[in-house]
């Protein structure tokens, strides 16, 4: 089966070499990544790696030994270029390697924000391990943290600063936290739950420059549109991400968003595949769709590997996501993306549980799930099989959820 090089060394990537075994590939993995690591878990950069004492050996996927003992040699290099005509990769060391089939896994990177002051020291986005080992530093002494951006990211980061004793302020241009993503029902609630954690909260604030402390080239402030200044001993922008298409697109590869694969994982290039957070296919039931979620990276490198392997399968997993904040656990099923109707099943302005289903045309398209676990299991299977749904049931407590399956 010759060699198959996989660019990108994380939840994509690990899951695509390893699966490629044990599919049955033969030949040579090469698994290239630029980050110091072999491939850690992401979630937890901004949950147990920043906010307690756990190690990077505590966060790998997969320890040495297996990389080994499957025969995937990992390499550490960028990847500069891909020649698909010879069907060859061009390091940042000089070195290139030839490829029978090759897979994209460079998954995304932070949006910079562009605006004056930015290139102070103390300035942080939140990504990768090295990003939460410089934050992390800083953090004995500082007292005041400042986080641009709302959306999940932000606000588990908010809690994990507080959990170090950090006072916290969370900048959000929008109206509310979470716009993006969810109901303003579920915004308010998680507001309510980091104010009561003492976070500052401030929405409808867009920021527009960070101020220096004279002469040390240290932030000192963050200026907000209304001329207000946020005092900070450091900030953590966090305010979405955009694909690694770079490689992809050089290369002539289709891109719309992410590089664009079919079904089967494959690019527009048919020895070429993708998965992860760089790559955009069409949904049955959400139309053009990118991810950013460890499950469906998973789910993707599986399908991706079997292609490679000559196995067809398709892209079917459903979307789903989770975000952890101080004792909550929010698990989302589907994308909510054109609902009509919410229904809250218990009550977010008091509770610190609750379901909430997004239906469109009366059907179930997502459900934001904080501490119930079995509305989320529910939620998957009828939107796996397409199941109808009772509003008035899903609202009412009384009525068990599961009973709506019979
Ligand atoms: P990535 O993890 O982005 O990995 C891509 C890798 O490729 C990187 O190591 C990159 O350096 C490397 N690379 C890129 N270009 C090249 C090149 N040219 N040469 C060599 N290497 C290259 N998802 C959830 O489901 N639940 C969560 O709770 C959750 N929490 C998160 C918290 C944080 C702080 C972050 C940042 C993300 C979180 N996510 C969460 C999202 C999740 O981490 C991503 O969906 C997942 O990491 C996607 O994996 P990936 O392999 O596609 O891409």
């Amino acid at each position: 089966s010759g060699r198959a090089v996989v660019i990108g060394a994380s939840h994509a990537g690990a899951q695509l070499s390893a699966q490629l075994r044990s599919s049955g590939w033969d030949g040579d993995i090469v698994l290239i990544g630029d980050e110091p690591y072999l491939p850690y878990h992401r979630p937890p950069m901004s949950k147990t790696y920043l906010a307690d004492t756990v190690g990077i050996d505590d966060l790998l996927i997969r320890g040495t030994e297996f990389y080994d003992k499957q025969n995937i040699r990992v390499r550490r290099a960028r990847v500069e270029r891909i020649d698909r005509a010879e069907q060859r990769v061009v390091l940042s060391d000089g070195e290139s390697l030839s490829y029978d089939r090759l897979a994209l896994c460079t998954g995304a990177r932070p949006v910079r924000l562009g605006i004056p002051g930015a290139e102070l020291r103390g300035v942080y986005y939140l990504r990768t391990a090295e990003d939460v080992e410089a934050i992390r530093a800083d953090v004995p002494g500082s007292r005041r943290a400042v986080i641009v951006g709302g959306g999940y990211i932000g606000l588990e980061t908010a809690a994990s600063l507080r959990k170090l004793g950090l006072d916290v302020t969370v900048v959000e241009a929008a109206d509310r936290v979470l716009q993006r993503v969810t109901a303003p029902e579920v915004s308010d609630f998680f507001r309510r739950i980091h104010e009561a954690e003492g976070v500052h909260i401030r929405t409808d604030a867009a920021v527009v420059g960070f101020e220096g402390d004279d002469g040390t080239g240290r932030v000192a402030a963050v200026r907000l549109a209304d001329g207000e200044m946020v005092p900070a001993d450091f900030v953590i922008v966090g305010i979405g991400v955009r694909p690694n298409v770079e490689l992809a697109h050089e290369a002539g590869l289709a891109v719309d968003d992410g590089i664009v694969v079919d079904a089967q994982g494959r690019t527009s290039d048919p020895r070429i595949t993708a998965a992860g957070d760089c790559v955009t296919y069409h949904d049955v039931r959400y139309g053009k769709t990118r991810l950013e979620s460890v499950p469906s990276a998973g789910e993707q490198a599986k399908v991706a590997a079997a292609t490679m392997c000559g196995k067809e399968t398709t892209i079917s997993a459903l979307p789903w996501f989770w975000s952890d904040q101080y004792d909550l656990k929010l698990q989302i099923a589907g994308l909510n993306t054109g609902y009509d109707t919410v229904v809250l099943r218990g009550d977010p302005t008091t509770d610190r549980e609750f379901a909430c289903f997004y239906l469109r045309a009366g059907e179930l398209i997502a459900a934001d799930c904080v501490n119930r676990p079995q509305e989320f299991m529910f939620s998957k299977r009828v939107l796996a099989q397409s199941l109808p749904v009772d509003r008035d049931a899903l609202a009412d407590l009384d009525v068990p959820i599961a009973s709506q399956l019979a």
